[in-house]
């Protein structure tokens, strides 16, 4: 069997195409989607992400501005600035790019946006939302996951899957939006004992570990559905996913390339939870 790639980037532009036509309506209607990013310090990895998430809000018409501080700045300023943002009417989504540096407690930054304007998800208040099925914005990489199963008619509900990683960005997240459409969901950790025994009984393999092309074609079901989140940059410069994506597209079903998988979903999500916030905001001014 030779898997059917999920091509994220040609999904990816559909779902653009698609929610732009939605921004369009805003901005007939007077509203433009705003975002605000907030960057702490000088990681380059998170310089490359906020200048790839401006440039898609600008490709699909979204305002959008970014807010610096330097690596040694206090977390009081921060807060003044998230504070700000949350009652600002030009801004409906705001995102804050980690990892935050080490004297800032992380809760305490995400808690501090407008639970409204949390387009990433991560609000402990979102994070309930979730975890209760009473969704506000789902977590991007989840959701960008959640969406290529819906557009390649892979169904969820009753099937086995498993999601290796627990992160609160990725792992836990999509486990519980696969519980959500009715699969039986296993969660592997580094913890695992014989993880391979766990994997070759997925119907829905979902990798998020972060550790080069661990999965090899020997731990996965045949005709399996294998969906890489793992971005991982190897000595010679080039990117590889967390699967042996030659190896594994021998035997999966349906498996995901890196790059050009899950990467242009998440980004993707972001923008349409940016629509979605800009909508509500300007719905609920309508009720008013
Ligand atoms: P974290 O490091 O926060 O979490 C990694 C998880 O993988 C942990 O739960 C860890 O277990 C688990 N893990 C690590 N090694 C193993 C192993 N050998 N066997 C089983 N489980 C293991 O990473 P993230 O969740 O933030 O990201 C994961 C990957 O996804 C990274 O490569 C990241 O770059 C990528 N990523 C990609 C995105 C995209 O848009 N495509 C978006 C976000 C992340 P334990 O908890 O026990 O330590």
């Amino acid at each position: 069997m030779v898997a059917q790639v999920i091509d994220g980037k040609e999904l990816a532009q559909s779902v653009r195409a698609e929610w732009k036509l939605r921004v369009d309506r805003l901005v007939q209607s007077g509203v433009k989607p705003g975002l605000a990013v907030i960057i702490v310090g000088d990681n380059p990895a998170s310089a490359i992400y906020v200048k790839n998430k401006v440039k898609a809000c600008s490709d699909i018409g979204i305002y959008s501005e970014v807010h610096s501080f330097s690596k040694d700045a206090i977390q009081q300023d921060v807060l003044d600035c998230i504070r700000s943002l949350n009652g600002n009417p030009r801004i409906h989504g705001i995102l804050v790019q980690l990892p935050l540096p080490l004297q800032f407690e992380n809760n305490r930054i995400i808690t501090s946006i407008a639970v409204e304007k949390d387009i990433d998800g991560f609000h402990l208040y979102n994070v309930g939302a979730l975890v209760t099925g009473n969704t506000v914005f789902s977590p991007c990489t989840p959701f960008g996951v959640m969406v290529m199963l819906q557009r390649n008619h892979i169904p969820v509900e009753g099937r086995h899957a498993v999601v290796i990683g627990r992160s609160n960005i990725v792992g836990k997240p999509m486990a519980l939006m696969l519980l959500e459409r009715g699969a039986t969901v296993t969660i592997c950790t580094s913890k695992t004992h014989n993880l391979t025994q766990f994997t070759q009984n997925a119907d829905i393999l979902v990798v998020a570990t972060g550790k080069p092309r661990m999965i090899g074609a020997g731990m996965v079901k045949p005709g399996a559905v294998v969906i890489d989140v793992g971005i991982n940059r190897l000595a010679d410069g080039t990117l590889c996913g967390d699967v042996d994506f030659e190896a594994v597209r021998t035997v999966a079903g349906y498996i995901t390339p890196v790059p050009g998988g899950v990467g242009p979903m998440t980004i993707t999500m972001l923008l349409c939870n940016t629509i979605l916030a800009a909508e509500r905001a300007h719905a609920d001014g309508e009720i008013r």
